[in-house]
């Protein structure tokens, strides 16, 4: 039942990717339901939400993840995340040069956070962000909570003993064996 359910989403899915909003090309689309498919297998594993992601290289996968937040009982376990991870860790590096990231979601602030440290050349995402909050995920909401000041946020944000810690700037700024990233 999965399965069949599965063939006509993507049957539906491949009627919009050759829509004229469609800025990927016909190899990209492969990847993108490379991508789907590990949200629906999430679904069905009830690993978490129905996100999934791949990361390529040159052509190739190098990395896959799907949201695990539920039974892995971390937050932080999100599609994109999961696939950064094994990526890297497959090419060695805290870098994505050249890497072309494939999302089923637009990326939350978290995972367009690790995106932007991971440095990948390109990131295609098929769901937005309004997709997510109709089926309760927080993504928007987060997004806007980003833009305001930490004294109006829903979580309070506290500041203090900034003069001690500016003592691990001072130490990384004057560290000569250092790696930059
Ligand atoms: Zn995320």
């Amino acid at each position: 039942m999965c399965n069949s359910f599965n063939k006509k989403f993507l049957d539906e899915a491949a009627k919009h990717w050759s829509g004229s909003e469609d800025q990927s090309d016909g190899r990209a689309n492969g990847f993108m339901k490379e991508a789907i498919q590990l949200a629906l297998r999430g679904l069905d594993n009830n690993d978490g939400g129905p996100f999934g992601c791949v990361i390529v290289k040159d052509g190739k996968i190098i990395g896959r993840g799907n949201n695990r937040v539920t039974s892995e009982h971390d937050p932080t376990a999100h599609a994109e995340i999961l696939a950064i991870r094994e990526a890297c860790a497959h090419l060695g590096s805290h870098q994505l040069e050249g890497c072309v990231i494939y999302t089923s979601c637009e990326p939350c602030p978290m995972c367009l956070g690790a995106i932007y440290w991971a440095r990948p050349d390109q990131v295609f995402y098929a769901g937005t962000r309004e997709d997510a909050a109709k089926s309760g995920f927080d993504d928007a909401f987060i997004y806007e909570q980003i833009g305001l000041p930490p004294e109006g946020r829903s979580i309070e944000f506290l500041q203090m003993d900034r003069k001690e810690a500016q003592l691990a700037f001072k130490r990384w700024d004057e560290k000569e064996d250092k790696t930059e990233y």
